[in-house]
């Protein structure tokens, strides 16, 4: 058992020599374990929120995109909700939303705790970092398509964006770790030096995907990508690139809160307040506390002006 208790997270892309075929590692389990340092979540939702955590870096790390994505699955079980989010820079927040009335069994899979009915839902919606007026995030709901968190998102992949993609993903109360191959459009070698035919990239694809699906779950959360890497592609001529470094952050911000709160109604807001005396709310993915006296709750109503405004600076925390 490996067990890593400080370090930082790595994503390492590679490409396949002919260019047929490219790859990710990412290790993500500082980020995993921040999220984890937060939550106190059942073994099975550990596994599939983690599988996810790696996921969402592993997609975000290949968009031609700027912005966020946000991963969810919606589910009719004992599990209602896992999102994950990852902006442009890697950086992750992860949170589950359970049903307090259903036990979750510690092999559970992702079939009986999201979708014993079916009607469970994957989601992901791409927020672009600077939107155009009036431009709205792009999302994709599918429904759940696999009993693990990888099939379906290599479902997804081949339905919605015709990319053959494969994924190994591994996730326990300390690791988080991932692979993803996905064969490359094929433009006819014309941009490369040394032009590659679609058998050619086919084989490299297929070679790939064989190496891959000797890796076991169990090795994932026990080795290393280093190790991984030359372990699974010794033979294979592979160009790497700077590795990346995910890391867990949350965007939770007190004007942002504020803003939920005036989405939930003056009349909402106030009757809590009239109850309690101050509104208080937490976080779903950081925990961090944020409060309000009816002073202002009374100011979110009255004014445009964004919340922080309103504060003396030093008192939003993060
Ligand atoms: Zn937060």
């Amino acid at each position: 058992m490996s067990i890593t208790i400080t370090g930082q997270d790595t994503l390492q892309k590679f490409i396949f020599d002919n260019a047929a075929v490219r790859g990710e590692l990412i290790d993500i389990s500082a980020t995993w374990r921040e999220v984890l340092s937060r939550h106190e979540y059942p073994v099975a939702v550990k596994k599939l929120l983690g599988q996810m955590t790696a996921a969402a870096a592993l997609l975000s790390a290949n968009l031609k995109f700027n912005g966020s994505i946000i991963m969810q699955i919606h589910g009719d079980g004992p599990v209602r909700l896992l999102v994950v989010e990852c902006d442009a820079e890697l950086r992750l927040r992860a949170t589950a939303k359970l049903n307090p009335d259903l036990a979750i069994a510690d092999d559970a899979n992702l079939t009986t705790l999201l979708n014993p009915h079916g009607n469970g839902r994957f989601i992901i919606t791409l927020d672009p970092l600077d939107k155009m007026p009036g431009q709205q995030p792009y999302q994709g709901v599918v429904p759940l398509d696999g009993d693990d968190v990888a099939t379906v998102i290599e479902n997804y992949m081949l339905r919605s964006e015709q990319l053959d993609t494969k994924l190994w993903l591994a996730a326990d109360d300390n690791v988080s770790r991932g692979l993803l191959l996905q064969k490359l459009p094929h433009h006819g070698g014309k941009a490369e030096a040394t032009p590659v035919s679609e058998e050619d990239a086919l084989e490299t694809w297929n070679r790939a995907v064989m190496l891959g699906s000797t890796l076991k779950e169990q090795e994932l959360l026990d080795t290393g990508i280093e190790v991984l890497m030359q372990r699974l592609f010794w033979e294979e001529t592979i160009r790497v690139f700077d590795p990346q470094h995910p890391q867990f952050h949350c965007s939770c911000t007190r004007e942002k809160v504020g803003n939920m709160l005036k989405m939930l109604g003056r009349e909402e807001v106030e009757s809590v307040i009239a109850e309690l005396g101050h509104v208080g709310v937490n976080c779903d993915f950081c925990g961090q506390h944020y409060e309000y006296d009816k002073v202002d709750c009374a100011q979110l109503f009255v004014s445009n002006d964004p919340v922080e405004a309103l504060l003396p600076a030093g008192e939003v925390k993060h």
